[in-house]
């Protein structure tokens, strides 16, 4: 077994490359010796989404001196709708990309076995051997930043439901008549506790008038978790209101899911929860008391212990994931 892998991890706004050193005396540990950041904004679509891609992969080659030969396989995670059989995107809403033949693309250009996983999965395979869910069987992983993803675990197989959709809890209903969301749908929990929903709420409050040093920290450009940190910091009105609120319907969503699933262990991880350790806090504590009690009293909670990398790391998993799987 060669020890280094590649792992990527393509979102709507950066793709990350990043070669990878496995540690042939412990398997569970992982090395990141070399990553390459860019930017995808607004490099939408198939051709312009593969063409940075590439850019990533070859300055990846280019820095790290390393060779296709040295390399064992490609995991690429991606934020999207795919078909692990053939290794395609079917929909990436966030990349405008469809129908994407990602897996043969990569395999094609640089000779490496690829394997393609969806961005929420890969970073739950991740947790799940080498992060926050190692000791664990039935996890519940939840990931909050710009939206909100989710991956089940049952006896430490990612369960994925009869289209391989299983997990959407962003997508859960808790306003019937509710606000929209992305998905086209209504009253979604995405829509309510996801770091966007904050930035709406705190956008269309300032349209209306009220002052928020956040319109100040954010200079015109988009409301990040850091922005919405500062103002917490420094307990900006508004801010605290909104934020709050999400967390009321971040807990309710979570507290259903207790109640239905009665995880072993919850793993929350995502920019908001990574970057706001008082909305992690109070989030569990909420999710804790609104749920039954007979359902969350064994219920543990733990954050991501992977952070930003857990994407690459999880994607380059998949061997070890089998084996899981196979030894349990
Ligand atoms: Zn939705």
């Amino acid at each position: 077994m060669k020890k280094y892998d590649i792992g990527i991890d393509l979102g709507g706004t950066k793709v990350l490359c990043a070669l990878i050193e496995k540690n042939e005396k412990d398997p569970q540990e992982r090395k990141i010796l070399f990553e390459v950041k860019k930017k995808t904004k607004k490099e939408k679509g198939n051709k312009k989404v593969t063409a940075r891609l590439f850019e990533a992969l070859d300055e990846l080659f280019e820095i790290s001196k390393i060779k296709k030969e040295e390399i064992n396989s490609i995991g690429i995670a991606i934020a999207g709708q795919i078909d692990r059989n053939n290794g395609t995107v079917i929909n990436a809403c966030n990349l405008e990309c469809k129908n994407l033949e990602i897996k043969k693309l990569i395999e094609e250009k640089y000779s490496i076995k690829t394997q393609v996983y969806n961005d929420v999965e890969a970073a739950a395979t991740g947790e799940l051997i080498l992060g926050a869910g190692k000791n664990h069987k039935d996890i519940l992983c939840v990931f909050i930043g710009t939206g909100i993803g989710s991956s089940i675990i049952i006896d430490k197989k990612i369960f994925h439901g009869v289209s391989g959709s299983a997990g959407e809890i962003g997508h859960i209903i808790v306003d019937l008549n509710g606000r929209s969301c992305s998905c086209g749908g209504v009253g979604c929990l995405e829509a309510y506790a996801s770091r966007s929903a904050i930035e709406s709420r705190i956008q269309g409050a300032v349209k209306k008038g009220r002052k928020s040093i956040i319109t100040e920290l954010a200079d015109g450009q988009h409301i990040s978790t850091k922005h919405i940190k500062q103002a917490l910091d420094a307990h900006d009105e508004v801010t605290v209101q909104y934020v709050n609120e999400a967390i009321e319907y971040l807990s309710g969503g979570l507290a259903s899911a207790i109640n239905f699933f009665n995880p072993e262990l919850i793993i929350l991880g995502g920019g908001l929860i990574q970057g706001i350790d008082e909305i992690y806090l109070k989030t569990i504590r909420l999710a804790k008391a609104k749920a039954l009690k007979v359902a969350s009293e064994k219920t543990e909670f733990k954050k991501a212990e992977l952070g930003d990398y857990s994407g690459v790391i999880g994607a380059t998993l998949t061997e070890e994931y089998n084996n899981v799987i196979r030894n349990h």
